[in-house]
Formats: structure tokens, sequence, C-alpha cells
């Protein structure tokens, strides 16, 4: 493989979703509308006479259960899983008109966009792709009451993902290795759920923080046990948070090439990393090309999907 120039892609026609915000209860409705190359993902607030914020590191807001994006005061919130699809199956240019503040939680996966993406095709346009190439490694650490947390980012080959998460039964400690590169998001990543305690339901519904939530849209955790089973994967807890890591890291407005590392991180530990690496100019360059794995090291060594022991 080597270097491989790639070109932008945007989608070939319009997808629309409907659903509820799951932090404001909010009813949303959101068209994904294609857009010419050099554009970018731009979120265009239908109800408020077409305001755009364009998703970049700029504009990410405050930042806990959900990453979000405000500029002049204008908010869209819950951006992280419609980001995560947008990069993971490769969409570099698409308008966003949302008539709400909230993008919808829908299944609490990114499933339904890429199905979405499946059903209308993806049209490739002519201008090159850039990637945001890593050349030194850039890292933040968070000591906090329950353990250490944290998240690097490497100069690499491909772009390599190794998550590791350590949460009480019934999910326990797990790891994910992948490389991004390899296209198989939509099927690996891509249907993994969000999920959540029933024993902080009420803390969190009394803070106003889940009025949309329900157990069609998010894995429900209660007494050591998942509720509302089957799972998607074994381990599709850290796979949902590959997803959200997927998102998050969109906000550096390019694909990155390199290797990002993360332990027991979350959205605040996520978009703190891409403020990092936007600051640090010497820590990445703009490149047309990008350097791959050769495709049996990238099996045998990232395993794409693979069981690794934690
Ligand atoms: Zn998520």
């Amino acid at each position: 493989m080597g270097q491989q120039a790639h070109t932008e892609c945007t989608l070939a026609a319009a997808v629309g979703f409907s659903g509820l915000g799951l932090h404001s209860g909010a009813p949303v409705t959101m068209r994904l509308v294609p857009a010419p190359a050099g554009s970018g993902i731009v979120f265009r607030r239908t109800d408020l006479d077409n305001f755009e914020i364009p998703a970049n590191g700029r504009n990410v807001a405050r930042v806990s259960y959900a990453t979000s994006l405000m500029r002049q005061g204008v908010l869209i919130s819950t951006t992280e899983h419609l980001l995560s699809a947008l990069i993971g199956y490769g969409v570099d240019n698409v308008i966003v008109e949302i008539d709400n503040l909230e993008v919808p939680i829908l299944d609490g996966s990114a499933l339904p966009y890429v199905d979405a993406f499946e059903s209308v095709g993806i049209k490739r346009q002519r201008r090159r792709r850039e990637y945001l190439r890593i050349l030194k490694p850039v890292e933040v650490t968070e000591n906090s009451k329950d353990g250490v947390k944290f998240i690097g980012v490497y100069p690499g080959k491909g772009y390599g993902i190794d998550y590791r998460i350590d949460f009480p039964a019934p999910i326990g400690s797990s790891r994910f290795l992948g490389d991004l590169q390899t296209g198989a998001y939509a099927d690996l990543i891509a249907p993994a759920r969000t999920f959540g305690f029933r024993e902080d339901e009420a803390t969190l519904r009394n803070m106003g923080l889940i009025r949309g939530a329900d157990d069609t849209c998010a894995i429900i955790i209660g007494a050591g046990q998942v509720q509302n089973g089957p799972l998607r994967f074994a381990d599709e807890f850290v796979r949902h948070k590959v997803l959200d890591l997927i998102g998050d890291l969109a906000l550096a407005g390019r694909r990155i090439q390199g290797r990002v590392v993360a332990e027991r991180a979350g959205h605040a530990m996520h978009t703190a990393l891409v403020s990092k690496l936007l600051k640090d100019r010497s820590a990445w360059e703009l490149a047309h090309d990008f350097d791959e794995e050769p495709a049996a090291v990238r099996s045998a060594s990232l395993g794409f999907g693979a069981a690794v022991p934690a």
C-alpha cells in the first residue's frame, strides 16, 4: 500500500433524521445535505435564520456528558455520534440542517447514519483530502479521585486507536485496538450504542440531563447486568468509547494520521487533546498523502476488532 492520495467525498443525495435530543428532550428534524469540496462539516440552525456553526475545534463549547459546539452564543449539542459517522465513513463535506439545539440520539449509536449513507451512496469529489499528520507526541493526563485518566496522540501510519476502559461490572476492563483506515468502521464501530447506569438515572433526570432518554437509545445497566439486551458486541462498551473518540477528534477539522491511545478517557479529555494538539503547531502538519501500514502488518498488529486482553 504505502502512500495513498485520496480525494474528498460528500453524500450523493440528502438524508433526513428525526427524533429527540438525549439531554434536552427537544424534538428535532435534521437533514444532511451534500456540500462542495472544501466546505467541511457545517451545522446550520434552520430555526435561527440558518445561522452556521462549522464543526471545528474553535467552536467547542462546555463538555460534560456530551460534546457541544457554540458560536456567538448559538449552540449545537451532542455532536459526537454524527461527526463520528461522517469521519468514520469518510464523508468530508456536508451541511447539517437542524431545527433545534441538539442532534437526535436515535438508537444511541452511529448505525442509523451509516445505513442512510449506504442507501444514498457517496460522491467522490476532485479535491485532494488533507490529513492532520502527527509529528510528535501530545498527551493529556488527569489525576482524579477514581484513578488516572489519559489520552495521547503519536506519530504513526494509518489512524490507529488503542482504547482501554475500566468500569464496574458487568462492563469491567476492556481494550480495543483498531485502525480506522481499514474501512471497517461501518461494521465494527458504528453499531456500538452508548450506555448508562440505572442507579444514576434519577440524579441525571433531576439535573435535567437526560430529558430525551428511554430504553431504546442506550444500553441500560442495573444490578450488575445489562437490562435491555442483547448486546450487539460482547465488548460493545469500549467500541462505543472508540465511536465517541472518533467523533470528538473530528473537531481537529481533518482526519488524523497517527496513533491515539486512551485510557478511561471521555468527552472532556478527548476535546482537551484536540485543543492542545491544535495549539502546538510543531506537533502536526497538513499532508495530502496518507501513510498506510502495509495490509499484512495492519491485520497482524492492529487487527481491527480483534479481542485483546485488557
Ligand atoms: Zn457516545
